[in-house]
């Protein structure tokens, strides 16, 4: 992976030297002498991230983070702070003004080089984080943050959620590691798992950490490693594993708070966009009067059932169904009572399908049903089943409007070899035409022309 990375560092060796580590990594970099310089350069070249030294000539860590954190243009860029590791006030002060990470100098290389990969993959991810960072105005939760805490040391585990409870209002639970990988018992899943290891464990940990990466359960959960003592080296691998977050010995329990509310945030974020991603691509496919999958969701679908049966040899089936003088419905009782019978005949097809059948609203008032492994005589019992279905019990409508008889026209067309998809389509269309010109309500099979 590559990215560019604005190095921020009041010393010209220090820059230097970063600027070969990072660039040994195949990193672009940028380098500033101070707080001023940083911003001019990151507006003028976009960088991916800033590694800023924390005792700048202009400003501390943690007024740098104040500074990108507030930027219209900067804010969400990822900030890792290098800094003295006695100094807990200002590591406090930098996470609470917005930096992703404090990192101890001097940072060894596997360490740094880890932290950069996983902020960078974060960075990368189609999630558009709005702001990151501690000092972002955080969005309200919706509701208490569900953490877990899965310990090798269960003491060790109570104690620190009694401690973090005073710093983050949060539902914490307390698991085991095989209650985490069943899934929290079908529970909710939590917003961030926190697995706590001493040093000797941290290696089983890792192990854990890859498989809740990939159940269901809790894949899109924030993974936090807390390792105390643990080898920096080897701790570091959990970022590479999916971890988003890597808490060493030095962290009080108000910063592992904060810095737990973070992931929590961002998790929420993620869930945010998830939600938006599944709810547009589920408007893009159906019809939203009815529910049915609509016509641009349907003809794709039509050409892989069409594939498969190539594939199988088995033909498919393709019905086309069109409401009998539907315009006067809506001329007579009103487009009301008319929507009220498109969504009525939607619902008695829907029951009618079985699993692996396409069914769709591909225009006003037409319906597509595409049957797979449906030879003919089966293709005109299932359509003659819906026609009956429509015609055979009315429509309920609004009050004073009294009951409705609806009736359908179904053509049906079965696939031969060598006829595409959309032949199929069009030998359905005919038939139904057929049905129209010859008193509507009935079921008719595409005949070749004598
Ligand atoms: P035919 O038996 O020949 O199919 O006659 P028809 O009246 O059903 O056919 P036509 O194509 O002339 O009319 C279809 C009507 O469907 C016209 C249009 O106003 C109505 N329509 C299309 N979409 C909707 C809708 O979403 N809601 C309502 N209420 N009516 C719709
Ligand atoms: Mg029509
Ligand atoms: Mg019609």
């Amino acid at each position: 992976m590559t990215g560019r990375i604005l190095i921020v560092d009041g010393t010209a060796t220090n820059r230097i030297l970063m600027k070969v580590r990072l660039g040994a990594a195949c990193y672009d970099t940028i380098l500033a002498s101070d707080l001023a310089e940083a911003l001019t350069l990151a507006h003028g070249t976009a960088p991916d991230l800033v590694l800023a030294d924390a005792a700048l000539p202009d400003a501390t860590g943690d007024m740098l983070c104040r500074a990108i954190r507030s930027d219209a243009v900067l804010h969400d860029l990822p900030i890792v702070i290098l800094g003295d590791p006695r100094d807990t006030e200002a590591r406090l002060a930098a996470f609470e003004a917005g930096a992703d990470d404090v990192l101890a100098k001097p940072v060894s290389d596997v360490v740094l080089q880890a932290r950069l990969r996983s902020l960078l993959r974060d960075r990368d991810k189609i999630v558009p984080p709005p702001r990151r960072g501690l000092a972002e105005p955080v969005v309200p939760y919706q509701s208490p943050p569900h953490i877990a805490l899965i310990a090798d040391d269960t003491v060790a585990a109570m104690s620190l959620r009694n401690l973090l409870r005073r710093h983050l209002p949060s539902q914490i639970v307390v698991a085991s590691r095989v209650e985490a990988l069943a899934g929290f018992g079908g529970g909710p899943s939590p917003d961030v798992i926190v697995i706590r290891t001493s040093a000797a464990g941290l290696t089983g940990m890792l192990g854990l950490l890859s498989e809740l990466r990939v159940r269901s359960a809790t894949r899109d959960a924030a993974l936090v490693l807390l390792a105390p003592g643990a080898e920096a080296q080897l701790a570091a691998l959990a970022l590479d594993m999916g971890a988003c977050d890597l808490i060493g010995a030095e962290a009080s329990p108000h910063e592992i708070a904060l810095r737990l509310g973070k992931a929590v945030a961002r998790k929420r974020e993620e869930d945010q966009w998830r939600k938006s991603v599944a709810s547009e691509l589920r408007m893009a496919s159906t019809d939203p009067l009815t529910g049915l999958f609509n016509r641009r969701h349907a003809l794709p679908e039509l050409a892989r059932i069409a594939d498969e049966s190539q594939q199988s040899g088995r033909p498919f089936a393709v019905l086309m169904l069109d409401i009998d003088r539907f315009k006067t419905v809506n001329d007579t009782l009103g487009h009301a009572a008319g929507d009220r019978v498109l969504c009525e005949i939607a619902d008695r097809l829907t029951a009618a399908m079985a699993p692996g059948d396409l069914l769709a609203r591909i225009g006003g008032e037409e319906f597509l049903v595409v049957l797979p492994d449906c030879p003919v005589p089966m293709a005109e019992r299932a359509a003659e089943n819906l026609r009956r279905l429509v015609a055979n019990q009315p429509v309920l409508l609004a009050r004073g409007q009294g009951p409705l008889r609806v009736t359908t026209s179904v053509g049906i067309a079965v696939s031969e070899p060598g006829l595409r998809p959309s032949d199929v389509l069009d030998r359905a269309d005919q038939a139904l035409l057929s049905c129209k010109m010859n008193g509507r309500n009935r079921v008719l099979a595409h005949k070749p022309a004598a």
